[in-house]
């Protein structure tokens, strides 16, 4: 670390008046962090603003109100997390964990100066010898997981998405493929290690209070570094899609199928996923209607799933079949899809979880849809995302044993406004067409409760539509809040209160 302290002296002069986003750490702090540096490992770095480490680590999947940092912790072992957040506390300096850095929501640009703890490189699994649990450092990315687990003919719930951390989804509830076997990515969880606010490295497991909250609120209560989950024989190594694409105008018929033979008030068989997006593509005038039904364990998929949406007339239909590491690249959103890629745009979504699909509201949202999406506007690039993954091994976990709230939804479904960042108008413009959007769907599902996924929330929803209307969730993550996390170090990511 003489590196470091080198390097510090260089820039403290300058840097104590003028930090990377306009704030500065303070003299003191920045003074004392050649002392910071000596404590933390020989594999941590330390990035500051200019530099190509720290361009690296900070930059963001959405540029809309993304959290400023002024410098960069790249740790290296569990130690130096428990020596970053003491260092922070200690100076009184907000710090945040940037993982896979696809966090969105609007509340994580309350963060306008401070540390980010760099996760990166506390990236690995371990299968343990009995071969019923993996242990994954805090800084691993679903892809890794996925591939390593699938080497020794192993698999467990992770995020589908191949550029996102294992971590992210799951301290929020966590969807993916499996779901419908095994339930949500948190209720895989056996035990964890985690730095609290106060410093201290705990391994907790269900006999902490803390695992109620760490299970579906997890980003609020700590740094995980390490985690313990559930993994699972592969039962069945082939998958099958088959991509139908449809013009705007079946919008109706397309969902009212989704609704009677897939989804089934939320009896969707637990080897069938429906998943469908709307975008634009060139040689059509409004948005087509990608619509997915992919099934495990077979080379083709069933009829009985698939004609009733030939029947509806699509323009095209493709089927293909596979293996389960095939799924992200056929849905888009693999390493090398554009949904992963870091561009500098701002990426909103306005997500609003259903029980069902109400064809109406679907074909109001989808003529305003395409209102707003056309060439010369700037949310041209926009992507509609509506994921039906079976929920049967969500609704089989006992519902309040975890901080996630809404096992009794069966489709996630996420507008996403993509935009070249153009001033706070537009942000505006976007939020105010993004609301339309969800006020419609729920309008539309005439219920009494805006249900929002956390972890793909816009921000401006209440604590009660990301962690569940009901008073005793409300209280005791309050309770737990106070407990763990009295100076709420942890709230820049859709704070609990
Ligand atoms: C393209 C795309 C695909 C997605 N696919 C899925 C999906 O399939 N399933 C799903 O459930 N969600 C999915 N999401 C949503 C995803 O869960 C959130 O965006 C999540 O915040 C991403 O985590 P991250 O580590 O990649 O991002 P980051 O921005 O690095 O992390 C988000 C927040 O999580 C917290 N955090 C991250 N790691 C840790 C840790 N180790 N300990 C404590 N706190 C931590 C921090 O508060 C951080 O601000 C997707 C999002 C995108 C953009």
């Amino acid at each position: 670390m003489r590196w470091f302290r080198t390097q510090v002296l260089a820039v403290l002069a300058a840097w104590t008046l003028t930090a990377a986003c306009g704030q500065s750490l303070g003299i003191e702090a920045i003074s004392e962090m050649s002392t910071l540096a000596a404590k933390l490992s020989p594999q941590a770095r330390i990035y500051l603003p200019g530099s190509s480490g720290f361009s690296q680590t900070s930059q963001r999947w959405s540029a809309l109100q993304a959290p400023q940092v002024n410098i960069s912790v790249a740790v290296g072992t569990e130690d130096d997390v428990v020596e970053t957040v003491k260092f922070a506390s200690k100076y009184n300096l907000p710090f945040l964990a940037y993982n896979g850095v696809h966090g969105s929501v609007t509340t994580l640009g309350r963060m306008d100066y401070g540390i980010e703890i760099y996760l990166g490189q506390l990236s690995n699994v371990e299968i343990a010898s009995d071969n019923r649990t993996a242990t994954i450092g805090g800084g691993t990315m679903s892809k890794l997981v996925t591939d390593t687990l699938w080497e020794a003919g192993k698999q467990t719930v992770t995020g589908t998405c191949e550029c996102v951390s294992y971590m992210g989804p799951a301290l929020g509830g966590g969807h993916g493929w499996l779901q419908g076997h095994h339930g949500l990515i948190a209720d895989q969880f056996v035990s964890m290690r985690v730095v609290l606010a106060d410093g201290s490295l705990k391994t907790i497991d269900s006999k902490s209070d803390l695992w109620w909250a760490m299970k579906g609120a997890g980003h609020n209560f700590g740094i995980v570094t390490s985690i313990t989950v559930k993994i699972y024989d592969l039962e069945h190594t082939n998958w099958a899609i088959e991509t139908l694409m449809y013009t705007g105008d079946k919008v109706e018929a397309i969902y009212q199928a989704a609704n009677d033979y897939l989804v089934k008030n939320g009896s969707q068989a637990v080897d069938v996923v429906n998943w469908s997006y709307w975008f634009r593509i060139p040689d059509q005038d409004k948005p087509v209607i990608a619509f997915y039904i992919i099934q495990e364990g077979v080379t083709a998929v069933d009829s009985k799933y698939t004609k009733p949406f030939h029947d509806i007339g699509p323009f095209s239909i493709e089927p293909v079949s596979g293996t389960y590491r095939d799924l992200a690249g056929w849905t888009g959103i693999s390493l090398d899809s554009t949904p992963c890629q870091k561009a500098g745009l701002s990426n909103p979504r306005f997500p609003i979880y259903l029980e069902t699909y109400n064809p109406m509201a679907q074909r109001q949202v989808y003529d305003f849809f395409q209102s707003i999406t056309q060439a010369a506007s700037p949310f041209a690039n926009s992507l509609f995302m509506f994921e039906g993954y079976s929920t049967r091994g969500v609704k089989a976990v006992d519902d309040s044993s975890a901080a996630y709230a809404f096992r009794g939804d069966n489709l996630l479904i996420a507008p996403l406004l993509q935009y070249q960042p153009n001033g706070p108008d537009l942000d505006n413009l976007a939020a105010k067409y993004g609301n339309q959007i969800r006020t419609l769907l729920y309008q539309g599902s005439k219920r009494e409760e805006l249900h929002t996924y956390v972890n793909y929330a816009y921000g401006d929803e209440s604590p009660k539509s990301w962690y569940g209307y009901e008073q005793w969730r409300q209280d005791k993550l309050k309770a737990l809040k106070s407990k763990y996390d009295p100076n709420g170090r942890f709230s820049f990511y859709a704070p609990v209160a």
